[in-house]
């Protein structure tokens, strides 16, 4: 019981306090003074309402009560609003307890031959993008450790990945964070606009970074924050009025980018008088922008045309019209012309992309990865002791059917649900049946599985 009662107040003190008048948590106003129902009031907000009572005779009668929030008599503050202690900086980090393993710590850093075997393991196909970003990760990570101070300055290695819908941009970087056991914050650049306007400020992405470190700034600050969907915030071209969630956003998006210390919301994704008030530096956070870039082709294509046609005119010019790895030969260049600001451009110089799946990478992906959508569905009729077998026809079948979609892998998981669905209700019906084989003709509506029945001299999984 006192157990129990000591563990609630070790875990109220790893969050700081907030004042309930201001909103500033106490690494910023100071200690605060403690007022019996858990409400805590900074010195300043303190002095002043004494001021005011002074200045007025009648206290509270005249008094201004703006600053004063509705659950300021309440009580307690919503869990997504309390900010974690920073750590003082001389304590060494496994003193904290709490604080989880991952590249928190140099020791556990992983070098790139290893986070690319590991992404290998869940990640098919996309060899340059694997190896480019964990020579990337590892340099950042080393970057955010070195602590020497011999004039180099080793520069930020934010990433910017091209790559059509379903490659697996999303993907990669998920399991990526994963991998390395540090925050990661997932947003879609189409939600942001210059701050002032509807929509989220651009400090929004470190709102949700720190909700991913449950609150931790010190966590915080060496995250992952992926923003997907970049290329909607090109510019505008012959836009007449103010590009609030184009160029506006690129420009917001810079002192992020290049390293800063920036005031957040906490538990909110806009500033205002109600929600309390973190800083966050970027410095170690670790950028990477992804987007599908439809038209950069062009853009590139073009470019690619006027090089080779320079001096042998006419020769060739539908030579790239094929050419489905366009996006690979991008350039920081193309960018710009696509209407990505230079700056922009220049705070993410790992520049690389993604390729589109071909037929064979999607049946690799239907089966090989650790957690592939096959696998789970045979873990679940293994647990029915039924086998569930997928032939070679039907896995090219179903490749086929996703590569129709035009939307990569994403197409997959809705084929399988759709065909899986009888399979799933029928099967449990009869003890009998051992093995399920799924053929192209069941994915073409041509025909019933093949069931094979159960032998009972031959129990199918493990049985007595
Ligand atoms: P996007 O490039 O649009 O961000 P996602 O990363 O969201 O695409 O991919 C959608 C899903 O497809 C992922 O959740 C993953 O299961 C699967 N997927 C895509 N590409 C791959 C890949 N190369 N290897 C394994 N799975 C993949």
């Amino acid at each position: 019981m006192t157990d129990d009662v000591n563990k609630t107040e070790e875990k109220k003190d790893n969050y700081e306090d907030i004042c309930y008048i201001c909103r500033r948590p106490e690494s910023k106003a100071g200690t605060m003074m403690k007022l019996p129902t858990g409400i805590c009031i900074c010195s300043d907000c303190m002095q002043k309402t004494f001021d005011a009572m002074n200045n007025n005779p009648f206290p509270m009668g005249g008094m201004d009560l703006s600053g004063f929030s509705p659950f300021m008599f309440g009580g307690e503050m919503p869990k997504s609003q309390k900010i974690k202690k920073k750590q003082p900086k001389e304590q060494p980090e496994e003193a904290a307890g709490e604080a989880p393993e991952g590249v928190f710590d140099i020791r556990n850093l992983k070098p790139p031959h290893v986070i690319k075997a590991e992404l290998d393991e869940y990640v098919i196909g996309q060899e340059k993008a694997k190896k480019v970003v964990s020579v990337a990760v590892y340099n950042h990570y080393k970057r955010v450790y070195d602590k020497s101070e011999d004039g180099i300055e080793l520069e930020k290695s934010n990433m910017l990945m091209l790559g059509p819908t379903g490659s697996g941009k999303t993907y990669l970087v998920k399991t990526l964070a994963k991998l390395l056991n540090v925050p990661l914050a997932i947003t879609d650049a189409t939600s942001l606009t210059e701050a002032g306007y509807i929509g989220d400020d651009v400090e929004s992405v470190l709102s949700k970074l720190l909700a991913a470190a449950d609150n931790d700034v010190d966590r915080a600050e060496k995250g992952i924050v992926f923003i997907d969907e970049i290329d909607k915030i090109a510019k505008k071209r012959n836009a007449h009025s103010r590009d609030v969630s184009g160029e506006s956003v690129q420009q917001g998006l810079l002192k992020l980018l290049e390293g800063a210390e920036v005031e957040v919301p906490v538990g909110a994704s806009s500033k205002n008088a109600m929600v309390p008030m973190t800083t966050i530096d970027t410095t170690n956070i670790l950028f990477i922008c992804g987007g599908a870039f439809p038209d950069l082709e062009n853009v590139v294509k073009e470019r690619l045309t006027k090089q080779s046609t320079m001096g042998f005119t006419g020769e060739l010019k539908d030579r790239f019209d094929g050419d489905k790895n366009l996006l690979s030969k991008a350039t920081a260049a193309d960018l710009r012309e696509y209407g990505m600001i230079p700056e922009f451009i220049g705070r993410l110089p790992v520049l690389f992309s993604l390729n589109p799946l071909d037929k064979n990478m999607l049946i690799q992906i239907l089966q090989e990865p650790k957690n592939a959508i096959l696998k789970q569905y045979k873990k679940l009729l293994a647990m029915d002791e039924v086998d569930l077998v997928f032939d070679e026809g039907a896995l090219e079948a179903i490749a086929e059917k996703a590569m129709e979609k035009d939307t990569g892998a994403r197409a997959l998981r809705a084929i399988i649900e759709e065909l899986m669905l009888d399979i799933m209700y029928e099967i449990p019906k009869d003890d009998s049946i051992g093995r399920v084989t799924i053929t192209r003709d069941y994915i073409a509506n041509n025909g019933a599985p093949v069931i094979e029945m159960r032998t009972h001299a031959t129990p199918l999984l493990g049985g007595e």
